[in-house]
This record gives structure tokens, sequence and C-alpha cells, in this order.
């Protein structure tokens, strides 16, 4: 994907001494990318609201019928909430390695202090806020890049319209009538004529 500026300038740090507010910046290979600012950011935002999901009341979550690309079934009904834990969870473990994603469990899930964690993994401060660093801007970028379906933005993972869905609708032509249904034939009762 391609990430553009009027995408970035939403949730960058103003101050950024990187990005300087834009949220984009040139790459070691001159191409540009999004600033760690960024990135950093839309892990936040997902992580706030997977705090959410898994804090609010159960009866709280609401099923919804969300269109699909089956052939047999144009729609589907579904928990966004639990679809949305369980897909935080999952991309987490996938994109992490094993030390970030124990840190991961320990910091965000289980919500432990720097102090507890650098005794647990044997790290110092710096280490910490580096590691963390480091596991929020790979998840902030897998949020957004993520193929189909991303994380980020919110908005579009909990209410937007299935890209696969709206890509095939097959729409009839204004003029074209549309075809009649068969007619109905029942048997006809020994003895008599139709
Ligand atoms: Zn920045």
């Amino acid at each position: 994907m391609e990430w553009t500026r009027s995408e970035t300038l939403a949730v960058a740090m103003h101050n950024c001494a990187q990005c300087h507010g834009s949220g984009l910046r040139l790459g070691k290979r001159g191409a540009v990318g999004p600033c760690n600012c960024v990135m950093r950011a839309i892990f936040r935002i997902c992580f706030d609201r997977f705090v959410r999901c898994v804090t609010q009341e159960r009866h709280l979550s609401r099923v919804s019928l969300e269109p699909h690309s089956g052939r047999s079934r144009p729609s589907t009904w579904g928990r966004k909430d639990e679809e949305y834990i369980a897909d935080f969870s999952l991309i987490a473990r996938r994109t992490l390695d094993d030390f970030e994603h124990r840190l991961f469990r320990y910091h965000f899930i289980l919500g432990a202090d720097w102090k507890l964690c650098s005794r647990k993994l044997g790290l110092d401060r710096g280490n910490f806020f580096h590691a963390i660093y480091r596991i929020e801007q790979k998840l902030g970028r897998v949020f957004r890049e993520m193929e189909p379906y991303s994380l980020f933005p919110l908005d579009e993972y909990f209410q937007g319209p299935s890209k696969t869905i709206t890509g095939r609708l097959h729409i009839v032509p204004k003029n074209q009538n549309p075809p009649k249904p068969a007619h109905l034939r029942f048997p006809v009762p020994v003895g008599k004529t139709a």
C-alpha cells in the first residue's frame, strides 16, 4: 500500500523531530514512508480499542450482519468485538519474535510496568523502552498495511463495507428487464385433463 500525507497527517505527532508533523519521511533507500510516530500512534489507537473490547460487559458486544462474497450466502452474522480481539492477538503473535511477544504480553496484556518487565526479562530501562517502541512500530505498520482487511482505520474495520463484495457486485443495467419467474406447474390428478 502507498502511504499518503492525507492519511498520516491526522495521527502524526506535531512536534516530531523526524517528520515535523507531516507523518512522512524519507527512508534509507530514498523512498517516502510513514514516520515512526505515525506507526506508534496507530498501534495505540488499535490497542485502546482492544482494551475497550476485552473489558466491556459481555452484553454490550453486538451481533452485526456482514456482507461477503460467498455465492450461496450473501451475508453472515458476526460479533465484531470478539473478531477484533482475536485478530489483534493473532497479528501480534505472528508479527513479533518470541522475545518481543513475551514483552508484549507482560506489558500490554498483563499490564506489568517497566520494573517488573526488566526484572523478568533481564532488561535495563533504556532497552525496555527501545523494545516497546519497536513493538509499537512493527504492529502499527502491520495493523494498517494488512490485506485485504486492515485493522486500522477502525471505523472501516467495524463498519466499513466488505471490499471483496463491492468489487464483485453484479449490477443489472437500468433498461434490462429482470427475468420473469418460472410458472409453477402442479401435477394433474389422474383421470382429468389439464
Ligand atoms: Zn514523525
